[in-house]
C-alpha cells in the first residue's frame, strides 16, 4: 500500500511537472507572439525559395500588405532589383555557415509600389516542426528617417551652406578622382584649375552689410556655375574664393576663351532686390599636367597666379608661368623663415632719436624692428613687413614689438630718462585685429607704462583701408596714447579730411624733405602741411633729415621737430643708451 502510494505520488508529481512545463512553454510562446505581433520591425519566416511561412502584422501596418494574401507573394520579389544580387549572395553564404548575417541595407517594396530603405538581418532556423526545410528568419527595420538624416549630414559635410556649391573637401575629392582617372587611362587631355577671387568684396560687405554680401556670393556662385560647362566642377573654398575645374581643355586658346567668359559675365552688374552692385573677379589658372602633378600643387600654383593678378590691378586673369614659379618660391621660403623667426625670437628693435631740430633736445624715439637671421644676417623691415602683413604674422610680431618697446621705455624711465615718447609703427592689419585694443591695454598694464609716453604711427592709407578706422583710433586715443600719421603726404587723401580724425601729429614723408632745398614744390608742400597743422592744432615732425641744408630749410619754415640720419641712425638699445648718456642730462 505504501509502495503504491509512493508510485501514485510520483506519477502525480510527474504529471503536475509536465503541466507546469507545458504552461511555461505556452507562456513563453505567448510572449514571443506578443513581441512579433506588436513590434514595428518587419518579422517574417521564409523558405529558402522566398515563399512566406509567417509575416508579422507590421507588414500590414508598415507596408500596407494584406496579411491574408501576403502568403501568395515571394520575399525576393519585394526586394529592389538592384539589391537582389546582394540578398541572394548573403543568404547563400550564411545558409552554408548557419550563421546570422550582418545587417545589410536594402530597399524593399511596399504594397503601393514604393521602395523604402530598410536594414535586414537573416538567421537560419534548422528544420523544425513547421517545415521539412530550413527556414530563414528575416528581421527588417525601416531606416528611412536615418537615411534622410545621413543624407543631410553628408550634404552638410560636403557643401557650402550659403551657395550650395561643393565645399573644399568635396571639390578636392572629385579633383583627386579625376587626376587618378586620367593617370590610369594615360589620357593626354588637359585639365585646368581656376582660383577665382572676387575683387573688393570686403568693401561690399562693409558698405552694404553682410546680408547683401551673402546675396552677392550666391549670385557670384550662380554666375560661375551657369558659365562653365555641365561637366566642369565649381566649389566655394573660402569667403569670396571659388575654384573651378575645367575637365577637358584642348589647348591654351580654348582655355583662355573659357576663362574670359567668366570675366565677361562679371562685367555686368549683379542685381539684388532692384539694386545693382558692381563686382569683378580675378582669376589664377594652372593646368594639368604642365603646371603640376597633384591637386595640391595645381591649386597652389593657381593661387600664386591669382596673387600676381591681384598685385597687377585685379579684374583679370593670369596663367601660371615660370616667372610666377620662381617668385612664389622665394616668397614661400621667406614666409617659412619668418614663421620660424617669430618662434625663435630672432627680432630686435632699434631706436631712432626724435629731436627738436634747433635746440637738439631729445623728445623721443621711434622703435624700428630688425630681423637677425642666423644665416642671412640683419634683414631690414622693408624686406619682410609686407609679407608679415599678408600672412597675418604681423599680429603676433606686432604684439612683440609693442611689448618690447614699452618694456624698454619703462627701463629707460627707471634709469632717469623721463619725458620721452616712444613711437611704435602699427600696421593696418593690426588695427583690423579685433583684439588689438585689448592687447595694447594689457601690455601697458603689465609693464605699468603711462600711456602718454606711447605714440602709435599709422600710415595715411589706414583711413582708406580700415573699415571705421577713425573709431578704432579714437579708442586708442581714449586710452591716452598719441597718434601720428606716418609718411604723411604720400597718401591719396585730401588735407581737409584731417580735421575730423583722431590724430595728434603729422609726420611729413622723407620724400619731401630729401629735395626740400632744391625743389620748390616739396617746399610748398611742407609749408602748407605746417600751416594746416597749426590751424588744426596738430604737431608736425619731419622724417629723413640727412643734411645741414635740410635742417636750415626746415628751420626757415618754422618746423620744429625732426628725425633722420643727420642726427642719428637707428641705434640698438645699447648704442641708444650711449646716445642718451652723451646727449641727455638726467
Ligand atoms: P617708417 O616708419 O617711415 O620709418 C622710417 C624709415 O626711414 C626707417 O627705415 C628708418 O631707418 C629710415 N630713416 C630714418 N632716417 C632716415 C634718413 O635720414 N634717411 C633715410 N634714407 N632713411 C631714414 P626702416 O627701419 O628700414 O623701416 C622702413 C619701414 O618699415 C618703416 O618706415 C615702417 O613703415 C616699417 N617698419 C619698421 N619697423 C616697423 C615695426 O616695428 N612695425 C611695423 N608695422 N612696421 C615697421
Ligand atoms: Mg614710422
Ligand atoms: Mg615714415
Amino acid at each position: 500500500m505504501e509502495d503504491m502510494n509512493r508510485t501514485l505520488h510520483y506519477v502525480d508529481k510527474s504529471i503536475s511537472s509536465d503541466i507546469a512545463k507545458q504552461k511555461q512553454v505556452e507562456e513563453q510562446n505567448e510572449k514571443y507572439r506578443l513581441i512579433a505581433e506588436n513590434t514595428t520591425d518587419l518579422i517574417s519566416l521564409i523558405e529558402v525559395d522566398g515563399s512566406f511561412q509567417y509575416t508579422s502584422p507590421s507588414f500590414e501596418t508598415q507596408l500596407n500588405y494584406n496579411l491574408s494574401t501576403i502568403g501568395q507573394l515571394n520575399f525576393f520579389d519585394m526586394v529592389h532589383p538592384d539589391d537582389q544580387v546582394v540578398v541572394n549572395k548573403e543568404i547563400r553564404i550564411f545558409c552554408k555557415k548557419k550563421k546570422t548575417v550582418r545587417h545589410i541595407e536594402i530597399r524593399i517594396r511596399d504594397n503601393k509600389g514604393d521602395y523604402i530603405d530598410i536594414e535586414a538581418s537573416f538567421s537560419v532556423i534548422d528544420k523544425s516542426t513547421f517545415s521539412k526545410n530550413d527556414l530563414i528568419l528575416v528581421v527588417m527595420r525601416d531606416i528611412r528617417f536615418r537615411k534622410i538624416f545621413e543624407q543631410k549630414i553628408y550634404h552638410l559635410a560636403f557643401h557650402d551652406t550659403l551657395t550650395n556649391l561643393p565645399n573644399r573637401r568635396s571639390f578636392m575629392n572629385e579633383f583627386n578622382r579625376e587626376l587618378i582617372d586620367r593617370k590610369n587611362r594615360a589620357s593626354s587631355s588637359k585639365m585646368s584649375v581656376l582660383f577665382i577671387d572676387l575683387d573688393n568684396f570686403k568693401s561690399i560687405n562693409d558698405q552694404w552689410g553682410h546680408d547683401v554680401g551673402d546675396q552677392v556670393l550666391i549670385e557670384a556662385a550662380r554666375i560661375i556655375k551657369d558659365t562653365i560647362r555641365p561637366s566642369d566642377l565649381v566649389g566655394r573654398v573660402g569667403g569670396d574664393e571659388f575654384i573651378v575645374l575645367f575637365k577637358d581643355i584642348k589647348d591654351e586658346e580654348d582655355l583662355k576663351q573659357y576663362v574670359n567668359q567668366i570675366l565677361t559675365k562679371f562685367n555686368t552688374p549683379i542685381s539684388i532686390s532692384g539694386q545693382e552692385y558692381f563686382i569683378t573677379c580675378s582669376i589664377g589658372v594652372a593646368t594639368y599636367p604642365n603646371d603640376g602633378d597633384t591637386s595640391r600643387e595645381l591649386i597652389k600654383n593657381a593661387d600664386d597666379a591669382l596673387y600676381n593678378v591681384k598685385n597687377k590691378g585685379k579684374n583679370h586673369y593670369l596663367l601660371f608661368n615660370s616667372k610666377i614659379k620662381s617668385e612664389s618660391l622665394e616668397r614661400r621660403l621667406l614666409e617659412s623663415a619668418l614663421r620660424n623667426a617669430i618662434k625663435e625670437e630672432q627680432f630686435y628693435l632699434e631706436y631712432q632719436p626724435k629731436l627738436n631740430i634747433s635746440t637738439k633736445q631729445l623728445i623721443g624715439m621711434e622703435a624700428l624692428v630688425r630681423w637677425k637671421h642666423p644665416e642671412l644676417g640683419t634683414i631690414p623691415p622693408g624686406k619682410f613687413i609686407t609679407l608679415a602683413e599678408e600672412t597675418g604674422l604681423i599680429v603676433p610680431l606686432g604684439e612683440w614689438i609693442l611689448r618690447e618697446s614699452c618694456r624698454q621705455m619703462k627701463e629707460w624711465q627707471e634709469n632717469g630718462y623721463q619725458s620721452l615718447v616712444i613711437s611704435v609703427n602699427v600696421s593696418i592689419r593690426q588695427l583690423e585685429d579685433p583684439h588689438f585694443i585689448k592687447t595694447v591695454e594689457k601690455i601697458l598694464k603689465e609693464i605699468d607704462l603711462d600711456p602718454k609716453w606711447l605714440e602709435i604711427e599709422v600710415t595715411e592709407s589706414v583711413f582708406m583701408d580700415v573699415n571705421d578706422a577713425a573709431s578704432v583710433l579714437e579708442e586708442i586715443r581714449q586710452l591716452g596714447i598719441q597718434i601720428s600719421i606716418d609718411d604723411f603726404g604720400t597718401g591719396y587723401s585730401s588735407l581737409s579730411y584731417l580735421k575730423h580724425l583722431p590724430i595728434d601729429t603729422l609726420k611729413v614723408d622723407a620724400s619731401f624733405i630729401k629735395d626740400i632745398h632744391v625743389n620748390e614744390e616739396s617746399r610748398a608742400i611742407v609749408k602748407s602741411v605746417l600751416t594746416l597743422a597749426t590751424t588744426l592744432g596738430l604737431n608736425v615732425i619731419a622724417e629723413g633729415i640727412e643734411t645741414q641744408e635740410h635742417v636750415n630749410e626746415l628751420n626757415k619754415d618754422g618746423l620744429i621737430f625732426g628725425q633722420g640720419f643727420y642726427f642719428s641712425k637707428p641705434l640698438n638699445s645699447q648704442a641708444f643708451e650711449e646716445f642718451l648718456l652723451r646727449e641727455v642730462n638726467v
